[in-house]
């Protein structure tokens, strides 16, 4: 959907896509505050499709009420935990919404900004970013840790990631289609949207700590997270291999030329093994990290050449409802 500047978008459905991985505690205040923030915007329809990314509490049965209860709540559950990017793209296919939502389950992204944020869509904005001005609840090394991330990820990735940004927000349907026409399994959300261009808009707000439960990503998690996100996005790590191996040829080279004038024109020639062991372990081990590199690539383009489905759905709840059947 285009539109020239000076003429406002018309919604007829908001889709808002929630993923959740064991939010028992959260839950039902997160639906509360969704349908009390966009049912108080006057002329706007909405559908709210939860995610159950495979929950061993009692999430789904949770949603299940909350779905009983209001036809506009729309529940997709996966069939065991496919991790947060993999259920918003679960979402985002099941939603039809002139605009699509993103929004986190633990309320630490507060939904009474959503219909301020779908004002600048209807302006003409095509991607909504929520830019995190303060981010409580998170510690300083966590926000340190990920403002070095966006800085490696740009220089290696030359896609320009912003600092302060997660996925929440507010996208255009023709956004939506774009992005799930990428067709790669391994899905690094915020990087992927800022490849896509369009018209990028970011929205300033507080970003609060999480109302209950905890956070799905250990100091772990996130590391194994920085290192997917890199290598799905740059083979810069492949080129840093070659010109070490330049490098240490040229020191190669560098030593023959000194070996053969010591030799020839010196008496200074002495056997030293020290110095031999030790550059059979250096070059050995840049050998072994080389292979692993290129090993970790490997193993990504035989996940992708699998071509296995990005997630599997157990169960849709609300579908039909919507859908008119
Ligand atoms: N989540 C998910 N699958 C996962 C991990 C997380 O669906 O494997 C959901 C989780 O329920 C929450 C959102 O993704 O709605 C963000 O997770 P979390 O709040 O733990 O991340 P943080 O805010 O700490 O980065
Ligand atoms: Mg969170």
């Amino acid at each position: 959907m285009s539109t020239s500047p000076d003429e406002a978008r018309n919604l007829t459905l908001l889709s808002v896509v929630v993923p959740c991985l064991d939010e028992e505690q959260v839950i039902r205040e997160t639906n509360r505050r969704l349908v009390s923030a966009l049912g108080a915007t006057p002329g706007l329809d909405f559908e709210i499709i939860y995610v159950d990314d495979g929950s061993q509490d009692s999430t789904l049965d949770i949603l299940r009420e909350l779905q009983q209860v209001d036809q506009r709540v729309r529940v997709v559950s996966l069939s065991r935990n496919f991790g947060q990017f993999a259920a918003y793209t679960a979402g985002m296919q099941h939603a039809v919404g002139d605009a699509v939502a993103l929004i986190d389950a633990d309320l630490q992204d507060p939904p009474e900004l959503i219909p301020e944020m779908l004002e600048l869509w209807r302006q003409g904005v095509d991607i909504v970013r929520g830019f995190r001005t303060r981010r409580s609840g998170e510690s300083r090394v966590k926000i340190w840790c990920s403002r070095t991330f966006t800085r490696l990820f740009n220089n290696l990735s030359g896609v320009q990631l912003m600092n302060d940004v997660g996925e929440f927000g507010v996208m255009d349907r023709a956004v939506v289609d774009a992005f799930l026409d990428m067709p790669e399994n391994q899905r690094y959300l915020r990087g992927m949207v800022s490849w896509l261009g369009f018209r990028q808009e970011t929205f300033p707000f507080n970003r609060d700590a999480r109302s209950a439960g905890q956070t799905k990503y250990s100091y772990k998690k996130l590391i194994k997270l920085a290192i997917n996100a890199i290598l799905s996005f740059s083979i810069a790590p492949l080129r840093i291999i070659t010109w070490i191996g330049f490098l240490l040829s040229g020191l190669a080279f560098l030593g023959i030329v000194y070996c053969i004038v010591i030799r020839l024109f010196t008496d200074a020639w002495v056997s030293g093994w020290a110095m031999l062991s030790i550059t059979v372990l250096t070059l050995g081990g840049l050998q072994l990290i080389s292979l692993g590199i290129i090993g970790e690539y490997l193993g990504r383009i035989y996940n992708e050449a699998k071509r296995r489905p990005l997630y599997l759905v157990r169960e849709r709840l609300g579908f039909s409802e919507r859908d008119g059947e």
